[in-house]
């Protein structure tokens, strides 16, 4: 279950009392603030709080008194022209606060991104609940045979099966375990913060998330990529939808320069030119490596 019906009673109260505030706020984003995003089986990503909107970028960037300009154009003229220089710092004006709930093995990959706040539910403190991330079908792949990072064709029929059940089977009774081993009635038990450590990656864990907007962008580029764990990539999917319409100029920005755009190496311009001029460029002849060509060739073959 993505949250509980309490859980729920408590968003749908969040959102019932509306406050008035002098502070910029964005249409967009209040239409998300404390709504649960559903994610994989059982997480979520939910926006829990935010400062700023495109109009704080500008203004941050011409340090002025105002609310960004008169001009939408031009205020979407400023953001392109920041994005495109990496002129960052104005970016990191806004912030947002996420709650998220993740599969441990997630977060794993999820905290390697230092520039961000975070505060996780605690296995010292609290009992874990008993959820388990499991695949749908469709993303039970076998290895894949030409990316050492990455999957490949999806598992059919009875080894599909097999591979389920040990999943499920797996944790459960890891979770039997862990249940057991906890201070019980008659019992002394184990400390929680011990007898958490037989549980397998796959248990979901819960932690708030504070990151400007910069260096989620900076997160969103990396795992909302194609290269992207499709476990991480469909949360940085949801967030990048609500960034869509918290900061609209800015994720359109965004989306052409970095996530649309390619950079170009000073030899990859060279051989770019080359071929301009009618030139045929082979990879040997190209002073490029192999693994550099094949990846010039996806964009420009
Ligand atoms: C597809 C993919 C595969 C990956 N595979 C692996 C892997 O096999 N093994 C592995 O260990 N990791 C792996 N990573 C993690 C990766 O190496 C980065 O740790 C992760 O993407 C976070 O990026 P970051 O450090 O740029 O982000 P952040 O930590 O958010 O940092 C943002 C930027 O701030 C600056 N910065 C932050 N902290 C420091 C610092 N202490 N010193 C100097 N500059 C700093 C850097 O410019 C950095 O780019 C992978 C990531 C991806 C996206």
């Amino acid at each position: 279950m993505t949250v509980t019906p309490e859980q729920q009673a408590e968003i749908d109260a969040l959102r019932a009392q509306a406050q008035p505030t002098l502070r910029a706020t964005s249409p967009g984003m209040e239409a998300h603030l404390y709504r649960a995003h559903p994610v994989l089986d059982h997480g979520f990503i939910r926006v829990v709080d935010y400062m700023g909107d495109d109009s704080a970028i500008v203004q941050a960037a011409r340090v002025s008194y105002g609310a960004g300009t008169k001009h939408v154009s031009n205020d979407e003229g400023l953001i392109r022209y920041l994005m495109r220089h990496w002129h960052s710092t104005p970016f990191e004006m806004c912030e947002v606060k996420l709650h998220v709930k993740l599969p441990v093995f997630v977060a794993r990959q999820w905290i390697r991104h230092r520039t961000a706040n975070v505060n996780e539910y605690s296995g010292r403190y609290s009992i874990l609940d008993r959820e388990f991330y499991i695949p749908a079908p469709e993303q039970l792949a076998a290895q894949s045979t030409v990316n050492n990072q990455g999957r490949g064709a999806v598992l059919e029929g009875a080894e599909a099966a097999r591979v389920l059940d040990l999943l499920k089977s797996d944790a459960n009774r890891a979770y039997d375990h862990y249940e057991s081993m906890l201070s019980q009635d008659g019992q002394q038990g184990l400390a929680r913060e011990l007898a958490r450590m037989n549980l397998p990656a796959n248990i979901y864990t819960q932690w708030y998330w504070k990151v400007d907007l910069h260096n989620l962008f900076h997160f969103l580029r990396l795992r909302a990529d194609a290269h992207a764990q499709y476990e991480i990539r469909v949360y940085a999917e949801a967030i990048a939808a609500c960034v869509k319409d918290w900061v609209p100029l800015a994720f359109a920005a965004f989306e052409d320069y970095r996530m649309g755009g390619v950079t170009l190496s000073g030899k990859a311009i060279a051989v770019l030119k080359r071929r301009l001029a009618g030139e045929v460029v082979t990879q040997e002849t190209s002073g490029l490596s192999k693994g550099e060509w094949r990846e010039f060739e996806a964009v420009w073959g």
